[in-house]
C-alpha cells in the first residue's frame, strides 16, 4: 500500500474504501473486512447516512484510531459558516471520534454561492486541530481559483469523478501546479469500463482483473482511489494492486479511452439541497 504526502505533510493512504450507498446494515461486515485485508482509509459523507455505523466499527476494531484515515464531507444543505461548524460536530459525534482526517466540501453548489464561506469554516476547524486536512470535492478549476484567491489554506485534496472515460487531464494539471491531490470517485466507472478490449487484454497480460488494472492505472497516475464494494472478495481484490506495474505503453493505451464521459453531474449543475 502506498501513501501520498498532502501539501500540509499529512500522509494519506492512496487507496481507501468508498461507502456511498452502502446501507448501515452492510457497513459492519464490509468495513471490518476491509480493515482486515489492510485498508486504512474510509471515504464517507453526511449524505451517505452511514457515519454512525462506521463509528460503531471504529469503536469495535482493534486497529488504532490514528492508523485509520477517515474522510467525511459537509452536505450542500449544511453550507455556510455556522451550519458547517454545526454539521462537522454532528459528524464527529456520529463517527464517535475526536478528529477527522480529511473534511471536504461535497459539492461547490455555485448557484447557492456559499462555498467560500463554507471553506472558511473548514479553515477554522483545521486551525482548531479538529481536522488534520481540509479539501473539496467536485470543484472545477474556476471554483478552485476562487478559493485560492479568497481563502488562506490551499485545499489538500479535490475529490472528483475520474476514471478511464473521464480522465480530468486539465483539472489534474491545475491541481498538480497548486499541490492539490486529485482523488477519484467512481474510479471504476462503476464497472462500465470492464468490457473495453484494452482493459480485458491488459487484465490477461498481467494476470489481474479488469478492476485491478483500472485501479493500478489510477495509482500510477498519482491519483487517490476509493473504490466501493460490499462484496468481501471484491474488497480484497481491489486492494491487491501493489504487486504489479503497468508499462508506459499500457498506460498510454488506457489514456486512449478518455472521452469526457460523466456518470454523475457536472459540478455547476449540482445545486441540490
Ligand atoms: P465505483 O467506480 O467505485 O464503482 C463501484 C461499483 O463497482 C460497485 O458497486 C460494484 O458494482 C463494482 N465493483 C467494485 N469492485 C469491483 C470488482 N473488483 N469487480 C467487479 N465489480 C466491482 O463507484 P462509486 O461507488 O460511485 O465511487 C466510489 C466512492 O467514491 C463512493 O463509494 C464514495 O465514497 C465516493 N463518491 C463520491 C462522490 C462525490 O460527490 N464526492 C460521488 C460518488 C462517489
Amino acid at each position: 500500500m502506498t501513501f501520498l504526502k498532502l501539501n500540509n505533510d499529512v500522509e494519506m493512504p492512496q487507496l481507501g474504501l468508498g461507502v456511498y450507498k452502502v446501507p448501515s446494515e452492510d457497513i459492519d461486515r464490509s468495513v471490518k473486512h476491509a480493515l482486515e485485508v489492510g485498508y486504512r482509509a474510509i471515504d464517507t459523507a453526511t449524505f451517505y447516512e452511514n457515519e454512525e455505523a462506521i463509528g460503531k466499527v471504529l469503536n469495535e476494531t482493534k486497529t488504532n484510531r490514528e492508523d485509520i484515515f477517515i474522510t467525511t464531507k459537509v452536505w450542500n444543505s449544511d453550507q455556510g459558516y455556522d451550519n458547517t461548524i454545526k454539521a462537522f460536530h454532528e459528524s464527529l459525534k456520529k463517527l464517535g471520534v475526536d478528529y477527522i482526517d480529511l473534511y471536504l466540501i461535497h459539492w461547490p453548489c455555485p448557484d447557492i454561492d456559499l462555498y467560500v464561506e463554507t471553506y472558511k469554516a473548514l479553515e477554522k476547524l483545521y486551525a482548531d486541530g479538529l481536522v488534520k486536512a481540509i479539501g473539496v470535492s467536485n470543484f472545477n478549476i474556476e471554483h478552485l481559483e476562487r478559493l485560492l484567491k479568497e481563502c488562506t489554506v490551499v485545499p489538500t485534496v479535490n475529490q472528483v469523478e475520474c476514471h478511464p472515460y473521464l480522465q480530468q487531464k486539465e483539472l489534474k494539471t491545475f491541481c498538480e501546479k497548486h499541490n492539490i491531490k486529485v482523488e477519484a470517485w467512481a474510479p471504476l466507472a462503476r464497472g462500465e469500463v470492464f468490457t473495453e478490449e484494452i482493459i480485458k487484454n491488459l487484465a490477461n497480460k498481467y494476470n489481474k482483473t479488469p478492476a485491478q488494472v483500472v485501479l493500478r492505472w489510477h495509482i500510477q497516475e498519482g491519483t487517490i482511489v476509493i473504490p466501493k464494494s460490499v462484496t468481501p472478495s471484491r474488497i480484497s481484490e481491489n486492494f491487491d494492486i501493489f504487486d504489479f506495474e503497468l508499462s508506459r505503453d499500457d498506460m498510454n493505451d488506457i489514456a486512449k479511452l478518455n472521452q469526457g464521459k460523466r456518470l454523475g453531474r457536472e459540478p455547476n449543475d449540482m445545486n441540490m439541497k
